[in-house]
């Protein structure tokens, strides 16, 4: 048998697959779905080596090989998880990957049980069913099928439950640490950082592929003053020096830029507007410099943040009594910064902004790598026939995310990095439960999905 099925030419081969009984396989994909939901992996503390178990024991069963990694590392009950499907070694791997921890719900705000996996009203309710079990399920179940249909595979499929993305990134830290050689001959990695968007009838108008973030580049400014008595103003009081120094980093406006994959989603979207305006969005750098234009773009909050690095001053800090100047004032700047940019060069010019070198700068986290994937990849043209078959009205496109994910630890080691989603949800539905109440979604959603990346993956084959 196996003989023959080497012998046979490939177009044979896939004619060999067994088929998938969808509708029983979207049962168990939802029930599976429901158990993952009712695993507390709060982050704080995180208890991922539940959710680590549970998903081992599931590929144990299916026969896919299987790790739970990084337990002394993580911190106890912590852990990371990593599983193998194998292929021929054709081709490079595919992995994808998710995050295992959840952040916390309040159970008061909820319509349910944030961790009951309760079958309510049309939807299946939990924290994480959007940010990220759900991904991780789909991921899980759509590497199951290709398994149980027997699709000869070019490439290995790598599947990866991460620990912490949503407080430290420990987890996908580790393991880019310790697990190099596990990673080796991955040449694309999928996890989470696209939303697709629906029209207001629910019909899908683009999926998106995430090939870009923003690099956050926190800063805590610093001025230090003499301390005295509120009623004896002296020129030692930090606050007003401080409040200047804010005062002009407020009033500096950024310069605009564009980005690949800023210009090819500004170009791909261009088509749902009518003129001028899909004339403007066809060629965003000339429309940048048409002041019309320009404030028309500008005035959307998402696409002024993915055109420049941004500066909000968020954080202040003066005296804590009316009557006392402080020794000290200071404040928390959230920058970020597109992908391309160097953060020695922004902070250097902050400090020329700013000119006063009674003001000090502490960057309060180092930079993730810079993030921004090339879209003529097998993948990518893998993404977009799946989306033509199910979606023939859609386009796919590339947003740039701003605010920040995994991808660019793995894309440390040279892996191509995409946030891609299987879930075609209406916005209010993922603002209101990602990180929110209520999160939810509809079991159908959950069967498009896991069927979406079983195209995927076996047309990146
Ligand atoms: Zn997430």
């Amino acid at each position: 048998m196996a003989l023959t099925a080497f012998l046979l030419p490939a177009s044979d081969l896939a004619a060999q697959t067994k088929p998938i009984d969808w509708r029983t396989f979207t049962a168990e994909t939802q029930a599976i779905l429901a158990n993952y939901l009712r695993i507390n992996t709060t982050n704080p503390p995180g208890n991922e080596i539940l959710a680590a178990r549970f998903l081992k024991a599931i590929l144990d069963r299916e026969g896919i090989e299987a790790r739970i990694l990084d337990t002394t590392e993580l911190g106890p009950n912590r852990a990371n998880l990593y599983a193998r499907l194998r292929g021929n070694g054709g081709k490079k791997a595919i992995a994808l990957v998710h995050h295992m921890d959840v952040v916390p719900a309040v159970a008061s705000y909820w319509t349910v049980d944030p961790f009951s996996g309760v079958v309510k009203d049309g939807y299946l309710w939990g924290r994480g069913a959007l940010d990220m079990k759900g991904d991780g399920i789909m991921h899980l179940m759509s590497m199951i099928a290709i398994k149980r249909s027997g699709i000869p595979l070019t490439r290995d499929i790598v599947f990866i439950g991460n620990a912490d993305e949503e407080l430290g990134s420990t987890g996908a830290q580790v393991f880019v640490d310790r697990h190099a050689d596990l990673l080796r001959n991955v040449e694309y990695l999928i996890t989470e950082g696209s939303d697709n968007y629906l029209d207001a009838n629910g019909n899908v108008v683009y999926f998106s592929v995430g090939v870009a973030e923003k690099r956050a580049f926190w800063q805590h400014v610093l001025v230090k003053g003499t301390p005295s008595h509120g009623s004896k103003p002296t020129k030692q009081n930090p606050v007003p020096r401080l409040i200047a120094a804010l005062y002009k980093i407020a009033q500096y406006e950024t310069p605009l830029h564009v980005t690949p994959g800023v210009d090819k989603f500004f170009r791909d979207i261009s088509r749902t507007y009518p003129e001028p305006r899909h004339t403007w969005l066809s060629n965003i750098a000339a429309a940048l410099g048409n002041p019309e234009a320009r404030e028309w773009i500008l005035n959307d909050v998402y696409w002024n943040a993915i055109l420049r690095n941004t500066i909000s001053l968020t954080g202040l800090t003066g005296s804590n009594k009316t009557n006392v100047i402080p020794p000290e004032a200071s404040a928390e700047i959230d920058i970020r910064l597109l992908p391309d940019q160097d953060p020695d060069s922004v902070l250097a010019l902050l400090k020329r902004i700013v000119a006063d070198t009674a003001v000090h700068f502490t960057p309060l986290l180092t930079p993730k790598p810079p993030l921004e994937s090339p879209t003529n990849t097998a993948l990518f043209s893998a993404v977009e026939r799946a989306v033509r078959e199910r979606e023939p009205k859609a386009f796919v496109t590339t947003p740039m995310e701003t605010g920040a994910t995994d991808r660019p630890i793995y894309r440390r080691l040279g892996i191509i990095t995409y946030g891609l989603s299987g879930f075609k949800l209406p916005q209010v539905e993922i603002q209101r439960g990602v990180h929110g109440n209520d999160e939810r979604v509809s079991p159908d959603n959950i069967a498009y999905g896991v069927r979406f990346f079983y195209d995927v993956l076996r047309y990146t084959q």
